[in-house]
């Protein structure tokens, strides 16, 4: 079978795969993914691609459908101590439509302890270890939820707001008109989370009619002084749940279902760009062809670190988009 190669160990990105089982009341079709490891994972590809029919792709973790929330989440756990320590961090979810990339963020409608996904679980990290640090370090702990639609960016924490990027040599990239609101527990999260959640830009398409066509950023700011030494470091964490990754003409789309899905194109073909020039180390990074990678620029590169949760749908009717899905995790790794 064709080997593929994606990965080199790169300390500060690293590309994760997770495969959801097929849903409820679908008939038992025959997954398009044939065999899944630690790290790779086995695709049947159209005869076209390989002799046998099949194509591996590497991962730093693969996560196969039965795979519980908490054992996604254990696997991510070290980037929040980072955040903590002084360092950027940006987390995605990529995929097509319905592949699972709301459940990795944020969890299915029923939320409950076991389903609960990673923004609320690295949240509640957060709060624990600077508890724990309270007597070196006093944190100071805000939250913000931005909205990427049609290249526009909006305030998920307040109604009808569009806001500018700012990059200024004092503060770096920032959004100033961005409602931030300081946060002290696990549940003032959650109910802001609820807040950008309702507030978020949702579209019918073909495929799914609750489909979100815009891509929401969760960004946590995080400030630490020092008690002793009286030094203050501060850092960010960006939880993304991208838009859907599919292409235009799977969806029908037209007029302005069409103008989303060319948005959402170059958004993310911008955000490969960035990702896989600095994986390349590139001295260009091109970090002004979309508001994605502006708004992310300083949490992208650098000494940050990046985490990118691939998804992908068993079904081989998705087997299309979840080779274009595995061509995209090639590239950022
Ligand atoms: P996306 O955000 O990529 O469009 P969703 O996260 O909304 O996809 O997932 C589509 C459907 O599949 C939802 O009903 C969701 O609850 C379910 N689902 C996704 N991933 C899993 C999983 N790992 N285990 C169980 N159900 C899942
Ligand atoms: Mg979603």
């Amino acid at each position: 079978s064709g080997y593929h190669k994606v990965l080199e160990e790169n300390r500060n990105i690293r590309v994760y795969c997770r495969v959801r089982p097929f849903l409820g009341g679908q008939p038992n079709l025959p997954s398009t993914v044939r065999n899944m490891e630690e790290g790779n994972i086995t695709i049947m590809t159209p005869s076209k691609y390989g002799k046998d029919g099949s194509k591996i792709f590497n991962f730093n973790k693969v996560f196969g459908p039965s795979a519980t929330q908490a054992e996604v989440f254990s696997d991510t756990q070290p980037l929040i101590r980072s955040v903590l320590d002084g360092y950027n961090v940006c987390i995605f979810a990529y995929g097509q439509t319905g592949s699972g990339k709301t459940f990795t963020m944020t969890g299915p409608d029923d939320l409950n302890e076991e389903t609960i996904g990673v923004n609320y679980r690295a949240l509640r990290d957060l709060f624990q270890i600077a508890e724990q640090r309270k007597d070196t370090i006093a944190y100071e702990i805000s939250v913000q939820m931005l909205e990427i639609y049609n290249e526009q960016v909006r305030d998920l924490l307040a109604t009808d707001v569009t806001l500018e990027i700012r990059n200024n040599t004092h503060n770096g990239i920032n959004v100033p008109d961005a409602t931030l609101v300081p946060v002290s527990c696990p549940s003032d999260v959650l109910n802001l989370m609820n807040i950008g959640h309702k507030n978020r830009a949702v579209g019918a398409t073909a495929m799914n009619d609750r489909s979100s066509r815009s891509h929401s950023c969760l960004t946590v700011h995080v400030q630490g002084r020092n008690l002793t030494a009286g030094s203050t470091i501060r850092a960010c964490m960006h939880l993304v749940d991208l838009a859907g990754s599919e292409r235009a003409d799977k969806t029908e789309a037209t007029g302005d279902r069409l103008k989303e899905a060319q948005h959402i194109n170059k958004s993310l073909s911008a955000l490969g760009d960035v990702i896989s020039s600095l994986s390349q180390k590139n001295a260009h990074v091109p970090y002004r062809n979309s508001k994605l990678t502006q708004l992310l620029q300083d949490a992208l590169g650098g000494q940050a670190k990046t985490l990118m949760f691939v998804h992908m749908s068993p079904e081989p009717d998705a087997l299309g988009e979840t080779l274009s899905t595995l061509k995209f995790a090639e590239r950022v790794s």
